[in-house]
């Protein structure tokens, strides 16, 4: 379990790692986003929520008449009158008539509003009628008339308010108990709206955390998608360059070691040092193979271009001679079959680079009198080149692999052969270019086989 969990942390910490700068990056844009977001959202929801309310307020605030009537509890049915009926106090209630739609100060209570009246000094002159007023007097909470005509939040012991203050003008001022009343101000309570904002706000941070995460994940997915092939072509780059400078290293260290011993002979005749030299010379041959694989590779890197000339039979007859005269001198059999009729459009140099790399390999990885054979042949409509040969032959697991860059099947016993790896990823590489397949067999009873189909 333990080393599960560290296996899991050191998978993290090296993901991390790669994707690293990018995966910051993504993941800085993503936060950034959503907490905007979020912030919007709330901030929408919020002023939307309260719009209704105060509107109600704004309006009701300005019938400081009405208002009077219910603070002092001389409304509706349950007409209590607790307003002197002196004359002025009358005849200000006749100059403003209450809204048919009046409201008695029970009704308004059950729904939450309730009505403070103060004096000029900011005394509350309905303490006994109105709870609000009592809450407001324990609370020691005092008239504040900073905000004066202007609906804001208020929380007395955990209930919340919505409020606003507005000046009584002096013509409208009713008297009770021989006070005027000078300010009102009016509450609605919005616990449930309160509380259905912050079930609201809650379900928003969870969508949004969860989103968050989800794109995160995103992000990572992202990051790994844009490095994984840069991270790979890093890797070929470098052993690229790491396997190239090995394979000049070692012919070089030679001819430096030979051309060293001929100044050992200052006075010695050329043929006497023919041994060095013929070494130095089979090392620069060998640096030159390299060099062109190296020059064809690079060349090649992503862009192959192809350029068919009309084909026929003399041109496979040209290439498989040149073949027989080299495997002569190298001791091994070459046969060839060619089973074409009429033209076809082929770029000659690209195919006689893929015939020549599996003919050097089919000579390299024979033993002496190895039998190396090409078939061309049309099969409806593919060109298929088999090179078969008896040499040691390709195991199923490097089957897959032969064709990687720089992938050499036993590298201690292919060192020497002038080989880099490089050739069977050549001829892939043109193959696709040209859309064509290639497949590697077992030949029969010993050896490889290789096959190359073309479209034609
Ligand atoms: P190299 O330059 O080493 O030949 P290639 O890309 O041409 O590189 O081939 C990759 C490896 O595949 C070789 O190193 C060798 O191990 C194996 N291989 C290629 N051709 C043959 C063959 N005809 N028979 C056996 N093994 C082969």
């Amino acid at each position: 379990m333990k080393q599960k969990f560290l296996a899991f942390k050191k998978r993290v910490l090296t993901f991390f790692h790669k994707a690293g700068r990018n995966f910051l990056y993504f993941l800085i844009a993503f936060t950034t986003i959503f907490v905007i977001m979020t912030a919007i959202i709330i901030q929408v929801i919020q002023a939307g929520v309260y719009r209704t309310t105060d509107a109600d307020l704004m309006m009701r605030k300005d019938n400081s008449v009405e208002l009077s009537l219910i603070g002092t509890n001389s409304l509706g049915y349950e007409n209590s009158n607790k307003l002197p009926s002196d004359d002025l106090n009358q005849s200000i209630i006749e100059k403003n008539p209450l809204p048919e739609n009046s409201n008695s100060y029970h009704q308004l209570k059950n729904a939450g509003f309730y009505v403070i009246l103060f004096d000029e000094n900011g005394l509350i002159l309905n303490t006994e009628i109105d709870p609000m007023a009592s809450l407001m007097q324990e609370n020691e909470l005092e008239m504040d008339i900073s905000a004066l005509e202007t609906v804001t939040s208020q929380n007395v012991e955990n209930q919340a308010f919505r409020t606003v203050i507005s000046k009584v003008e002096k013509e409208n001022q009713i008297t009770i108990n021989g006070t005027k009343i000078a300010y009102i101000q009016i509450f609605q309570n919005v616990n449930q709206i309160r509380d259905s904002l912050s079930t609201i706000m809650t379900e928003i941070i969870i969508t949004m955390l969860v989103f968050w995460i989800l794109s995160l994940f995103f992000a990572i997915g992202l990051s790994r998608l844009s490095i994984h092939p840069l991270e790979l072509a890093l890797e070929r780059q470098k052993a690229f360059v790491s396997n190239a400078s090995h394979e000049l290293r070692t012919p070089l260290a030679i001819m430096q070691n030979r051309l060293q011993l001929l100044f050992q002979h200052p006075d010695a005749t050329i043929l006497e040092e023919s041994e060095h030299i013929s070494a130095s010379l089979n090392e620069v041959r060998n640096m030159r193979v390299l060099t062109k694989n190296l020059l064809n590779m690079a060349k090649s890197d992503g862009s192959v271009r192809i350029q068919p000339v009309e084909t026929d039979i003399s041109f496979f007859e040209e290439v498989f001679d040149n073949f027989k005269i080299l495997s002569k001198e190298k001791n091994k059999r070459f046969t060839s079959q060619i089973q074409l009729k009429g033209k076809l459009n082929l770029d000659q140099e690209l195919i006689k680079q893929i015939l020549v790399i599996f003919y050097d390999n089919a000579v390299k990885y024979t033993d002496d009198k190895g039998e190396i054979s090409i078939r061309v042949q049309k099969q409806r409509n593919d060109l298929l080149l088999i090179i078969s040969d008896n040499g040691i032959g390709v195991s199923a697991a490097d089957k897959k692999k032969i064709f990687d860059r720089f992938y050499r099947v036993d590298e201690v016993r292919t060192r020497g052969k002038g080989g880099l790896g490089l050739g069977l990823s050549l001829v892939q590489e043109i193959v696709y270019a040209m859309r064509g397949k290639i497949f590697v067999e077992d030949n029969q009873p010993k050896g490889t086989k290789f096959i190359v189909k073309l479209k034609i």
